[in-house]
């Protein structure tokens, strides 16, 4: 076991994207050893001490990275987030996070509050999209969390690829353009999802067919159980090999409803889907597994 090593970064600045989405600008000689890994949508994990003692209590990380928090100690809150820009220049590294706005959230809350000076301690970025270098028909598809990551991607599209965007945000003063190489065409859900309205993601998806002797990658980030059918519709319906899609959950809806139901679950339950992490098998197969155990228990 060894204790995770962090960063602590400084805040420079602060200002609003959209009315939903607040961009904190970090910076400081904290960010010293900050290295990009260059992916469109790598993300840090932030934590954040506890509010009443201060205390940031850090999980030990085993030999297979799985995290073991230390017993009788509250747990650090710890979020992701997606590293918007990075920008390296004499005076250090400054990265900009954009932070959807959100109620009952620490680490929202702390955005919508950060003030210059202000610190906050993260871990090492690590990228998911990894589309194969041929892939030259791609869709991505978001909830408002997976913005930032989109814009980031499309940023980064080389030209010659068609891109598609679907992203479902809640009214129409949450929407960003971004600048892109690629054929984009981006198209906005409004008024559902985000925890207002069920998601029509999934109907959107199904929707879409990949033009003829394309090579397709999709992309999606968003809310947990949203995201989940459209995995299963992309490796179960359509075939698809898992080099051909990033599907993955950004944050979970009603999550005190959901923590209560999983503190409710039966230890020897929890075991196995701990176990199925750890079990080395294909990450798609653990999935499945885990996503039916999760769906059985209303998780
Ligand atoms: C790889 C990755 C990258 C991410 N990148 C970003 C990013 O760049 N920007 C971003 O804003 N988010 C991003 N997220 C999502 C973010 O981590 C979650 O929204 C997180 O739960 C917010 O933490 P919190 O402390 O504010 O709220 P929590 O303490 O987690 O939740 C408090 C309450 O708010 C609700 N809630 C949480 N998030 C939202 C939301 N977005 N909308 C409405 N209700 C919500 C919960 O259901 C709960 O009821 C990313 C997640 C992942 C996994």
């Amino acid at each position: 076991m060894a204790q995770i090593k962090l960063m602590t970064a400084t805040v420079l600045g602060r200002r609003n994207v959209t009315p939903g989405m607040v961009r904190v600008t970090l910076g400081g000689d904290g960010l010293r050893d900050f290295r990009s890994t260059g992916v469109g949508d790598e993300y840090v994990r932030f934590f954040f001490p506890d509010p009443e003692t201060g205390e940031l209590v850090l999980p030990d990380v085993d030999a297979q990275g799985f995290w073991k928090w230390p017993a009788g100690k509250t747990p650090a809150h710890c979020e992701c987030y997606t590293i918007r820009h990075v920008r390296t220049s004499d005076a250090g590294i400054e990265i900009d996070v954009d932070f959807v706005v959100h109620e009952g959230g620490r680490a929202s809350e702390w955005a919508q509050q950060a003030s210059p000076g202000d610190t906050i301690a993260l871990r090492e970025p690590n990228g998911l999209y990894e589309a194969p270098a041929n892939a030259d028909w791609q869709l991505f598809v978001a909830d408002a969390t997976g913005l930032p990551a989109l814009g980031r991607l499309l940023e980064g599209l080389p030209a010659g690829t068609e891109a598609r965007a679907i992203v479902e945000i809640p009214d129409t003063g949450h929407e960003q353009q971004f600048e892109t190489k690629a054929d984009l065409k981006l198209v906005y859900l409004h008024g559902s999802g985000n925890g207002i309205a069920p998601s029509r993601l999934e109907a959107a998806v199904r929707g879409v067919s990949v033009p003829q002797g394309r090579v397709p990658y999709v992309w999606v980030a968003a809310e947990s159980r949203t995201v989940r059918p459209i995995r299963k519709y992309l490796r179960h319906e359509l075939g698809w090999a898992a080099t051909s899609y990033s599907v993955t959950g950004y944050w979970t809806d009603k999550l005190a409803e959901w923590e209560q139901r999983w503190a409710a679950l039966d230890p020897a339950v929890k075991k196995q889907i701990d176990d199925l992490w750890r079990s080395g098998r294909d990450g798609q197969e653990i999935a499945d597994e885990v996503e039916a155990r999760m769906e059985q228990f209303g998780l």
